[in-house]
Protein backbone atom coordinates (compact mmCIF):
# COMPACT_ATOMS: atom_id res chain seq x y z
CA UNK A 1 0.00 0.00 0.00
CA UNK A 2 1.27 3.43 -1.12
CA UNK A 3 0.50 6.29 0.62
CA UNK A 4 1.56 10.12 1.03
CA UNK A 5 1.69 10.22 4.68
CA UNK A 6 1.62 7.72 7.80
CA UNK A 7 0.35 8.98 11.14
CA UNK A 8 1.93 6.91 14.04
CA UNK A 9 -0.88 7.76 16.54
CA UNK A 10 -4.36 8.97 17.03
CA UNK A 11 -4.58 11.66 19.44
CA UNK A 12 -5.25 15.33 19.06
CA UNK A 13 -1.96 15.76 17.07
CA UNK A 14 -2.65 13.19 14.84
CA UNK A 15 -6.41 13.59 14.00
CA UNK A 16 -5.62 16.81 13.50
CA UNK A 17 -2.77 16.63 11.25
CA UNK A 18 -4.63 13.92 9.37
CA UNK A 19 -7.53 15.51 8.85
CA UNK A 20 -5.75 18.95 7.65
CA UNK A 21 -3.45 16.84 5.07
CA UNK A 22 -6.77 14.96 4.06
CA UNK A 23 -8.79 17.44 2.80
CA UNK A 24 -6.05 18.82 0.89
CA UNK A 25 -6.16 15.68 -1.19
CA UNK A 26 -3.37 13.73 0.23
CA UNK A 27 -3.64 10.23 0.68
CA UNK A 28 -3.43 9.58 4.75
CA UNK A 29 -3.16 6.62 6.70
CA UNK A 30 -3.64 6.94 10.54
CA UNK A 31 -1.95 4.34 12.37
CA UNK A 32 -3.40 3.41 15.87
CA UNK A 33 -2.28 0.47 18.65
CA UNK A 34 -5.51 1.24 20.91
CA UNK A 35 -8.58 0.25 21.03
CA UNK A 36 -10.06 3.81 21.37
CA UNK A 37 -9.00 6.69 19.87
CA UNK A 38 -8.47 10.15 21.57
CA UNK A 39 -8.48 8.60 25.33
CA UNK A 40 -6.36 11.63 26.29
CA UNK A 41 -8.92 13.99 24.87
CA UNK A 42 -11.53 12.05 26.58
CA UNK A 43 -9.99 12.03 29.90
CA UNK A 44 -8.84 15.84 30.13
CA UNK A 45 -10.32 18.58 31.46
CA UNK A 46 -12.00 16.25 34.25
CA UNK A 47 -14.12 14.96 30.73
CA UNK A 48 -14.95 18.79 30.02
CA UNK A 49 -11.68 18.96 27.68
CA UNK A 50 -10.09 22.21 28.57
CA UNK A 51 -9.96 22.47 24.64
CA UNK A 52 -7.93 26.01 24.32
CA UNK A 53 -6.52 28.77 25.83
CA UNK A 54 -7.85 32.29 24.07
CA UNK A 55 -4.37 33.52 25.40
CA UNK A 56 -2.35 30.94 24.22
CA UNK A 57 1.22 32.60 23.48
CA UNK A 58 4.72 31.11 22.64
CA UNK A 59 5.49 32.63 26.83
CA UNK A 60 3.19 29.83 28.23
CA UNK A 61 5.63 26.92 26.69
CA UNK A 62 8.49 25.18 28.14
CA UNK A 63 11.11 23.88 25.86
CA UNK A 64 14.81 23.57 25.65
CA UNK A 65 14.51 26.32 23.20
CA UNK A 66 12.17 29.15 24.36
CA UNK A 67 10.51 30.32 21.57
CA UNK A 68 10.83 27.46 19.15
CA UNK A 69 6.54 26.95 18.80
CA UNK A 70 6.54 30.81 18.11
CA UNK A 71 6.17 30.19 13.82
CA UNK A 72 3.83 27.09 14.62
CA UNK A 73 1.33 28.57 17.27
CA UNK A 74 0.95 31.66 14.91
CA UNK A 75 -0.37 29.78 12.04
CA UNK A 76 -3.15 28.15 13.41
CA UNK A 77 -4.53 29.55 16.87
CA UNK A 78 -6.95 29.32 20.10
CA UNK A 79 -9.34 31.46 17.76
CA UNK A 80 -9.07 29.06 14.63
CA UNK A 81 -9.78 25.95 16.62
CA UNK A 82 -12.48 28.10 18.72
CA UNK A 83 -13.90 28.64 15.16
CA UNK A 84 -14.11 24.63 13.85
CA UNK A 85 -15.77 23.80 17.58
CA UNK A 86 -18.78 26.36 17.10
CA UNK A 87 -18.33 25.27 13.35
CA UNK A 88 -19.79 21.52 14.77
CA UNK A 89 -21.87 23.76 17.37
CA UNK A 90 -20.37 22.50 20.26
CA UNK A 91 -21.18 24.51 23.61
CA UNK A 92 -18.37 25.68 25.40
CA UNK A 93 -17.47 28.65 27.88
CA UNK A 94 -14.69 30.19 29.03
CA UNK A 95 -13.65 29.27 32.96
CA UNK A 96 -10.37 30.89 34.27
CA UNK A 97 -7.65 32.51 32.41
CA UNK A 98 -8.52 31.73 28.86
CA UNK A 99 -9.10 28.22 29.83
CA UNK A 100 -12.40 27.00 26.97
CA UNK A 101 -14.37 23.86 27.92
CA UNK A 102 -16.93 22.41 26.48
CA UNK A 103 -19.94 22.74 28.12
CA UNK A 104 -20.77 19.22 27.87
CA UNK A 105 -18.46 16.66 26.81
CA UNK A 106 -15.15 16.15 25.61
CA UNK A 107 -16.43 13.17 23.47
CA UNK A 108 -17.78 16.26 21.34
CA UNK A 109 -14.19 16.90 20.66
CA UNK A 110 -13.04 13.34 19.54
CA UNK A 111 -16.32 13.29 17.25
CA UNK A 112 -15.26 16.70 15.64
CA UNK A 113 -11.86 15.56 14.65
CA UNK A 114 -13.05 11.90 13.48
CA UNK A 115 -15.64 14.11 11.60
CA UNK A 116 -12.79 16.21 10.37
CA UNK A 117 -10.59 12.75 9.16
CA UNK A 118 -13.90 11.58 7.42
CA UNK A 119 -13.95 14.36 5.20
CA UNK A 120 -10.35 14.09 4.40
CA UNK A 121 -10.95 10.45 3.34
CA UNK A 122 -8.38 9.03 5.91
CA UNK A 123 -7.85 5.71 6.28
CA UNK A 124 -7.59 4.31 9.51
CA UNK A 125 -5.20 1.30 10.95
CA UNK A 126 -6.66 0.60 14.18
CA UNK A 127 -6.06 -1.41 16.52
CA UNK A 128 -2.62 -1.92 14.63
CA UNK A 129 1.29 -1.58 16.24
CA UNK A 130 3.99 -0.10 14.54
CA UNK A 131 7.01 -2.53 14.59
CA UNK A 132 9.16 -0.53 13.31
CA UNK A 133 10.00 2.42 10.76
CA UNK A 134 13.00 2.44 7.82
CA UNK A 135 13.76 4.52 4.87
CA UNK A 136 13.27 3.15 1.25
CA UNK A 137 13.89 4.55 -1.45
CA UNK A 138 12.91 8.34 -1.11
CA UNK A 139 10.19 7.37 1.34
CA UNK A 140 9.68 4.82 4.52
CA UNK A 141 8.54 1.58 4.78
CA UNK A 142 6.93 1.16 8.26
CA UNK A 143 5.96 -2.97 9.64
CA UNK A 144 2.64 -2.94 11.31
CA UNK A 145 0.60 -5.45 12.98
CA UNK A 146 -1.26 -5.78 9.43
CA UNK A 147 1.55 -6.10 7.33
CA UNK A 148 3.77 -3.94 5.68
CA UNK A 149 3.14 -0.37 4.68
CA UNK A 150 4.81 2.41 2.60
CA UNK A 151 4.87 6.22 2.62
CA UNK A 152 5.77 9.26 1.34
CA UNK A 153 6.45 10.51 4.74
CA UNK A 154 6.13 9.68 8.37
CA UNK A 155 4.58 11.83 10.82
CA UNK A 156 4.91 10.52 14.68
CA UNK A 157 2.23 11.65 16.99
CA UNK A 158 2.89 9.34 19.88
CA UNK A 159 1.99 11.54 22.61
CA UNK A 160 4.29 11.35 26.10
CA UNK A 161 4.32 9.12 28.84
CA UNK A 162 1.55 10.30 31.13
CA UNK A 163 -1.10 7.32 31.56
CA UNK A 164 0.59 4.85 30.65
CA UNK A 165 -2.74 2.40 31.03
CA UNK A 166 -4.53 4.24 28.66
CA UNK A 167 -1.63 4.17 25.24
CA UNK A 168 0.78 5.88 26.00
CA UNK A 169 4.22 4.52 25.02
CA UNK A 170 7.66 5.82 24.23
CA UNK A 171 7.67 4.73 20.48
CA UNK A 172 8.40 7.67 19.41
CA UNK A 173 10.94 8.89 21.75
CA UNK A 174 12.53 5.27 20.63
CA UNK A 175 12.44 5.61 16.91
CA UNK A 176 13.67 9.68 17.20
CA UNK A 177 16.73 7.75 18.71
CA UNK A 178 16.90 5.00 16.20
CA UNK A 179 16.97 7.71 13.42
CA UNK A 180 19.64 9.64 15.21
CA UNK A 181 17.87 12.41 16.90
CA UNK A 182 18.70 13.72 20.35
CA UNK A 183 16.11 13.27 23.18
CA UNK A 184 15.61 15.79 25.53
CA UNK A 185 15.37 13.54 28.85
CA UNK A 186 11.58 12.80 29.49
CA UNK A 187 10.12 13.95 32.65
CA UNK A 188 6.70 13.85 34.47
CA UNK A 189 5.04 17.74 34.40
CA UNK A 190 1.91 19.30 35.60
CA UNK A 191 2.28 16.91 38.67
CA UNK A 192 1.48 16.78 42.21
CA UNK A 193 4.67 16.75 44.25
CA UNK A 194 5.49 15.11 47.31
CA UNK A 195 7.68 15.15 50.14
CA UNK A 196 9.21 12.76 52.74
CA UNK A 197 7.10 11.18 54.99
CA UNK A 198 8.58 12.53 58.65
CA UNK A 199 8.72 15.57 58.16
CA UNK A 200 5.45 15.95 56.25
CA UNK A 201 3.29 14.37 58.79
CA UNK A 202 1.89 17.44 60.35
CA UNK A 203 0.86 18.71 56.92
CA UNK A 204 -0.40 15.31 55.80
CA UNK A 205 -3.18 15.70 58.10
CA UNK A 206 -4.07 19.29 56.24
CA UNK A 207 -5.15 16.86 53.11
CA UNK A 208 -8.21 18.36 51.26
CA UNK A 209 -7.01 21.71 52.42
CA UNK A 210 -6.82 24.59 49.57
CA UNK A 211 -5.55 28.32 49.39
CA UNK A 212 -4.54 30.64 47.11
CA UNK A 213 -0.70 31.15 46.95
CA UNK A 214 1.84 32.53 45.29
CA UNK A 215 4.41 29.73 44.49
CA UNK A 216 8.28 30.52 43.05
CA UNK A 217 10.68 28.15 41.66
CA UNK A 218 13.64 27.85 39.06
CA UNK A 219 12.93 31.92 37.86
CA UNK A 220 8.71 31.57 37.25
CA UNK A 221 6.31 32.13 39.56
CA UNK A 222 2.18 31.37 39.42
CA UNK A 223 -0.86 32.99 41.76
CA UNK A 224 -2.83 30.16 42.01
CA UNK A 225 -4.96 27.20 44.18
CA UNK A 226 -2.64 25.61 46.47
CA UNK A 227 -3.97 21.70 48.11
CA UNK A 228 -2.88 19.75 50.47
CA UNK A 229 -2.34 15.66 50.04
CA UNK A 230 -1.64 12.99 52.34
CA UNK A 231 1.77 12.56 50.39
CA UNK A 232 2.45 16.43 49.70
CA UNK A 233 0.97 19.66 47.05
CA UNK A 234 -1.24 19.45 44.19
CA UNK A 235 -3.65 21.99 43.10
CA UNK A 236 -2.87 24.26 40.16
CA UNK A 237 -0.33 26.13 42.11
CA UNK A 238 2.51 23.26 42.37
CA UNK A 239 0.88 21.26 38.59
CA UNK A 240 2.31 24.50 37.02
CA UNK A 241 5.62 25.42 39.02
CA UNK A 242 6.20 21.35 38.83
CA UNK A 243 7.47 21.89 34.64
CA UNK A 244 10.13 24.36 36.16
CA UNK A 245 10.97 21.86 39.18
CA UNK A 246 14.25 19.66 39.16
CA UNK A 247 15.19 17.49 41.61
CA UNK A 248 16.88 19.34 44.68
CA UNK A 249 15.44 22.52 44.25
CA UNK A 250 13.20 23.92 46.88
CA UNK A 251 9.79 25.43 46.44
CA UNK A 252 8.99 29.05 47.71
CA UNK A 253 5.56 29.75 49.02
CA UNK A 254 3.82 33.05 50.12
CA UNK A 255 0.95 31.27 51.60
CA UNK A 256 -1.20 35.23 51.87
CA UNK A 257 -0.14 36.62 48.75
CA UNK A 258 -0.36 40.98 48.61
CA UNK A 259 -0.99 40.59 52.57
CA UNK A 260 2.86 41.58 54.88
CA UNK A 261 1.29 38.65 57.88
CA UNK A 262 3.84 40.24 60.27
CA UNK A 263 2.77 43.71 59.62
CA UNK A 264 -1.08 42.68 59.56
CA UNK A 265 -0.32 40.22 63.02
CA UNK A 266 1.20 43.74 64.63
CA UNK A 267 -1.70 45.93 63.45
CA UNK A 268 -3.97 43.31 64.80
CA UNK A 269 -2.09 42.99 68.30
CA UNK A 270 -2.51 46.95 68.93
CA UNK A 271 -6.31 46.62 67.48
CA UNK A 272 -7.76 43.79 69.11
CA UNK A 273 -8.04 40.91 71.75
CA UNK A 274 -8.78 37.95 69.98
CA UNK A 275 -6.28 35.06 70.24
CA UNK A 276 -3.58 34.28 67.82
CA UNK A 277 -5.74 31.61 66.22
CA UNK A 278 -8.59 33.85 65.40
CA UNK A 279 -6.03 36.55 63.46
CA UNK A 280 -4.55 34.22 62.07
CA UNK A 281 -7.32 32.82 60.80
CA UNK A 282 -8.69 35.78 58.71
CA UNK A 283 -5.65 35.19 56.49
CA UNK A 284 -5.35 31.25 55.81
CA UNK A 285 -7.68 28.42 56.43
CA UNK A 286 -8.21 27.75 60.34
CA UNK A 287 -6.53 24.05 59.96
CA UNK A 288 -3.67 25.04 58.44
CA UNK A 289 -3.31 28.16 60.89
CA UNK A 290 -3.62 25.73 63.38
CA UNK A 291 -0.90 23.28 62.39
CA UNK A 292 1.02 26.39 61.69
CA UNK A 293 0.85 28.08 65.35
CA UNK A 294 1.63 24.69 66.78
CA UNK A 295 4.73 23.84 64.55
CA UNK A 296 6.03 27.37 65.51
CA UNK A 297 5.09 26.02 69.35
CA UNK A 298 3.33 29.06 70.08
CA UNK A 299 0.23 29.36 72.41
CA UNK A 300 -3.02 29.22 69.51
CA UNK A 301 -5.26 30.87 72.33
CA UNK A 302 -3.46 33.08 73.97
CA UNK A 303 -4.43 36.82 73.11
CA UNK A 304 -2.37 37.81 70.11
CA UNK A 305 -1.99 41.38 72.80
CA UNK A 306 0.65 38.74 74.69
CA UNK A 307 2.66 38.36 72.04
CA UNK A 308 6.23 39.36 71.23
CA UNK A 309 6.36 41.94 68.24
CA UNK A 310 9.04 40.23 67.13
CA UNK A 311 7.53 36.68 67.62
CA UNK A 312 4.74 38.16 65.66
CA UNK A 313 6.93 39.51 62.90
CA UNK A 314 8.97 35.89 62.71
CA UNK A 315 5.63 34.34 62.19
CA UNK A 316 3.85 36.03 59.26
CA UNK A 317 7.56 36.17 57.20
CA UNK A 318 7.32 32.41 57.80
CA UNK A 319 4.14 32.29 56.14
CA UNK A 320 5.04 34.77 53.18
CA UNK A 321 8.44 32.80 52.40
CA UNK A 322 8.12 29.38 52.98
CA UNK A 323 10.74 27.18 51.48
CA UNK A 324 10.31 23.13 51.13
CA UNK A 325 12.57 20.59 49.25
CA UNK A 326 10.16 18.65 47.23
CA UNK A 327 11.96 14.69 46.92
CA UNK A 328 9.75 13.80 44.20
CA UNK A 329 7.03 14.19 41.82
CA UNK A 330 3.76 11.72 41.88
CA UNK A 331 5.47 10.45 38.43
CA UNK A 332 3.74 9.20 35.36
CA UNK A 333 0.53 7.90 36.90
CA UNK A 334 -0.69 11.56 37.90
CA UNK A 335 1.53 13.39 35.41
CA UNK A 336 -0.79 15.35 32.79
CA UNK A 337 2.16 16.05 30.07
CA UNK A 338 5.64 14.80 29.50
CA UNK A 339 8.33 17.32 30.01
CA UNK A 340 11.51 17.07 27.07
CA UNK A 341 10.99 15.03 24.18
CA UNK A 342 12.20 15.29 20.97
CA UNK A 343 15.23 18.16 20.56
CA UNK A 344 13.90 21.27 19.08
CA UNK A 345 17.13 21.75 17.52
CA UNK A 346 16.69 18.89 15.27
CA UNK A 347 13.84 19.96 14.05
CA UNK A 348 12.67 23.05 11.61
CA UNK A 349 10.76 25.03 13.31
CA UNK A 350 7.82 25.40 10.65
CA UNK A 351 7.48 21.99 9.09
CA UNK A 352 8.57 20.43 12.50
CA UNK A 353 10.49 17.48 9.81
CA UNK A 354 14.03 16.36 10.97
CA UNK A 355 16.97 17.93 9.60
CA UNK A 356 18.58 14.49 9.48
CA UNK A 357 15.77 12.72 8.26
CA UNK A 358 14.21 14.38 5.30
CA UNK A 359 10.59 13.17 5.05
CA UNK A 360 10.31 12.50 8.81
CA UNK A 361 8.03 14.91 11.25
CA UNK A 362 7.41 15.25 14.66
CA UNK A 363 4.11 17.00 16.46
CA UNK A 364 2.50 17.22 19.37
CA UNK A 365 3.61 15.95 23.00
CA UNK A 366 6.38 13.84 22.02
CA UNK A 367 8.07 16.89 21.10
CA UNK A 368 9.78 18.75 23.68
CA UNK A 369 7.20 21.94 23.86
CA UNK A 370 5.97 21.77 27.38
CA UNK A 371 2.29 23.83 28.00
CA UNK A 372 1.34 25.18 31.31
CA UNK A 373 -1.90 24.39 32.68
CA UNK A 374 -4.54 25.72 31.19
CA UNK A 375 -5.45 24.04 27.26
CA UNK A 376 -2.18 25.50 26.30
CA UNK A 377 -1.09 21.55 25.30
CA UNK A 378 -3.91 21.09 23.09
CA UNK A 379 -3.44 24.20 21.52
CA UNK A 380 0.05 22.70 20.84
CA UNK A 381 -1.68 19.39 19.61
CA UNK A 382 -4.10 21.27 16.84
CA UNK A 383 -1.18 23.90 15.45
CA UNK A 384 1.38 21.14 15.22
CA UNK A 385 -0.70 18.64 13.71
CA UNK A 386 -2.07 21.59 11.17
CA UNK A 387 1.36 22.81 10.83
CA UNK A 388 2.60 19.38 9.13
CA UNK A 389 -0.82 18.13 7.33
CA UNK A 390 -0.59 21.94 5.57
CA UNK A 391 3.52 21.16 4.84
CA UNK A 392 3.95 18.02 3.47
C1 LIG B 1 -5.56 13.47 32.88
C2 LIG B 1 -5.14 14.43 31.78
C3 LIG B 1 -5.88 15.58 31.57
C4 LIG B 1 -5.47 16.50 30.59
N1 LIG B 1 -6.23 17.62 30.41
C5 LIG B 1 -5.83 18.53 29.48
C6 LIG B 1 -6.63 19.68 29.21
O1 LIG B 1 -7.74 19.83 29.74
N2 LIG B 1 -6.14 20.59 28.32
C7 LIG B 1 -4.94 20.42 27.66
O2 LIG B 1 -4.55 21.29 26.87
N3 LIG B 1 -4.21 19.31 27.85
C8 LIG B 1 -4.63 18.35 28.72
N4 LIG B 1 -3.89 17.22 28.90
C9 LIG B 1 -2.70 17.02 28.04
C10 LIG B 1 -3.16 16.57 26.63
O3 LIG B 1 -4.06 15.49 26.77
C11 LIG B 1 -1.95 16.13 25.80
O4 LIG B 1 -0.94 17.11 25.84
C12 LIG B 1 -2.39 15.89 24.35
O5 LIG B 1 -3.34 14.85 24.29
C13 LIG B 1 -1.17 15.54 23.49
O6 LIG B 1 -1.62 15.21 22.20
P1 LIG B 1 -0.80 14.15 21.32
O7 LIG B 1 -1.61 13.92 20.11
O8 LIG B 1 0.59 14.58 21.21
O9 LIG B 1 -0.79 12.84 22.21
P2 LIG B 1 -2.01 11.91 22.63
O10 LIG B 1 -3.28 12.67 22.61
O11 LIG B 1 -1.57 11.26 23.90
O12 LIG B 1 -2.07 10.81 21.46
C14 LIG B 1 -1.06 9.90 21.22
C15 LIG B 1 -1.68 8.68 20.58
O13 LIG B 1 -0.65 7.82 20.10
C16 LIG B 1 -1.00 6.50 20.40
N5 LIG B 1 0.22 5.70 20.39
C17 LIG B 1 1.24 5.72 21.29
N6 LIG B 1 2.19 4.86 20.92
C18 LIG B 1 1.78 4.28 19.76
C19 LIG B 1 2.33 3.31 18.89
N7 LIG B 1 3.52 2.75 19.12
N8 LIG B 1 1.64 2.94 17.79
C20 LIG B 1 0.43 3.49 17.52
N9 LIG B 1 -0.15 4.42 18.31
C21 LIG B 1 0.52 4.82 19.42
C22 LIG B 1 -1.68 6.59 21.75
O14 LIG B 1 -2.47 5.45 22.02
C23 LIG B 1 -2.50 7.86 21.56
O15 LIG B 1 -3.77 7.59 21.00
C24 LIG B 1 -4.29 16.27 29.83
C25 LIG B 1 -3.58 15.09 30.04
C26 LIG B 1 -3.99 14.17 30.99
C27 LIG B 1 -3.18 12.92 31.18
Amino acid sequence: MHHDIAIIGAGAAGMMCAAVAGQRGLRVVLIEHAARVGEKIRISGGGRCNFTNARAGPQHFVSRQPGFARDVLSRYTPRDFAALVRRYRIAHHEKHKGQLFCDGSSQQIIDMLRAECELGRVQWLQPCGVRGVAREGSGFRLETDQGPLQARRVVVATGGLPVPKIGATDYGLRLARQMGLQVVSPQPALVPLAFAAEPWRPFAELAGVALEVRVACGGQHFDEDLLFTHRGLSGPAILQISSFWNPGDSLRLDLSPGNDLGEALWLAKLQSRQSLLNALGQFLPRRLAQTWVEMQRLPSDRRIAELADAKLKALGASLCAWTLQPTGTEGWRKAEVMRGGVDTAELHPATLEAHKVPGLHFIGEVVDVTGWLGGYNFQWAWASGYAVGMSV
